[in-house]
């Protein structure tokens, strides 16, 4: 009965809460890492098109619109 009183004698909903989500918060932490990526964007201004440089096609167009892009680095979840 001791034991038991331990364990969940002084557990309430105000303990219990904050010890989930740490846990959920660190669990997303893991798996998305970021980094430094090299990318192409698109050079038209009303385009959002960009592709990762590993994707980007042979002819370095943007897949959405057909322009050309530019190479830069953006801050991605590693893949
Ligand atoms: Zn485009």
């Amino acid at each position: 009965m001791k034991i038991i009183e331990r364990l969940f004698g002084h557990t309430n909903k105000k303990e219990a809460v904050p010890i989930f989500y740490g846990r959920r918060a660190k669990d997303e932490e893991m798996e998305t890492i970021l980094e430094d990526t090299e990318v192409y964007s698109c050079i038209g201004d009303s385009c959002i098109g960009w592709m990762r440089k590993d994707f980007v096609a042979d002819d370095l167009l943007c897949p959405m619109c057909g322009n050309e892009m530019t190479q830069e680095i953006r801050v991605l979840p590693k893949i």
